[in-house]
């Protein structure tokens, strides 16, 4: 029985310590996840940075568009935002994709437009619940007149989940990436949502060839020029090559001081899914 209770404590004290360590190094990334890391405001748009994705609030006359609504407190804080600025104007709500962190926040805004690409409704209920179900599914694309800037909200196709949707400001030349684009941060790729990492590479051709870019608003991390989207699709060419040759490690070591989730994202991760989506189309 001694012998029992010593073992357990000290497999408590080893999980301790491993739960312990795993907060410590994850506390940056907790961090921009858990709260609002900045709020710009530049004439009708206003940024808000972290607490979940990115988001923006961009104003006209007529009308207050939201991109992106955040998760747990951040959402709120948000929508808060969100509602002072509105008063009386109506608003219309997008979401770039079904993650939680990006749509947690769709609940609080009762009776508005939430537009969404297109998911099953299954999905969406079990990644996000059905207080977040968006009133609509965007299957090509919508163009808003917002005073003098014009915003088209584009189904981009699928690579990070089933239907990513990104938000162009075309007098700003500013794209809201959501997770297609993450500013030096390792991607969070998951089958279950629809994820194709091979894709990658195609939608970053189509939205090159699409849009006029200056800034992008990534869907975590700080603001950028377009030039991260070469970067990207650097990033995602050599994992392709190390998937399909492992003795290319030096490729590695250009992504050493990128963020990494342990367990999410790395470039172990995305090489490991590569290499699982090349076997099965084979
Ligand atoms: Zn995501």
């Amino acid at each position: 029985m001694k012998k029992i209770w010593k073992i357990s404590l000290w497999t408590l004290g080893v999980l301790a310590l491993v739960a312990g360590g795993l907060v410590v190094y994850m506390y940056p990334t907790m961090k921009q996840m858990m709260s609002i890391q900045e709020i710009r405001s530049n004439d009708k748009l206003t940024l808000v940075l972290g607490g979940g994705g990115n988001s923006g609030i961009l104003e006209s006359d007529s009308l207050v568009i939201i991109i992106d609504t955040k998760m747990s407190g951040p959402a709120k804080e948000l929508y808060e935002l969100a509602m002072q600025k509105a008063g009386k104007r109506p608003i219309l709500v997008v979401n770039t994709h079904v993650h939680g962190d990006h749509s947690g926040g769709n609940k609080y805004y009762k009776g508005a437009r939430i537009i969404a690409g297109i998911y099953d409704e299954k999905l969406w209920r079990e990644q996000n619940g059905q207080e977040n179900m968006p009133t609509e599914w965007l299957k090509d694309s919508l163009t808003i007149p917002m005073d003098d800037e014009t915003v088209s909200i584009v189904n981009i196709g699928r690579a990070h989940t089933y239907s990513d949707v990104v938000v162009y400001l075309h007098k700003r030349k500013m794209l809201f990436a959501g997770d297609l684009i993450l500013n030096k941060i390792h991607p969070v790729l998951n089958p279950v949502t629809g994820c194709v990492t091979l894709n990658y590479p195609i939608v970053y051709n189509r939205i090159s060839q699409r849009f006029d870019i200056q800034t992008i608003i990534p869907g975590h991390g700080t603001t950028t020029g377009v030039e991260l989207l070469q970067t990207l699709k650097q990033y995602f060419s050599d994992m392709e090559a190390l998937a399909k040759d492992d003795t290319r490690q030096d490729l590695k070591a250009k992504y050493a001081h990128w963020t990494v989730l342990p367990f999410f994202a790395s470039t172990d991760n995305t090489i490991k899914h590569i290499k699982a989506e090349l076997a099965q189309r084979k």
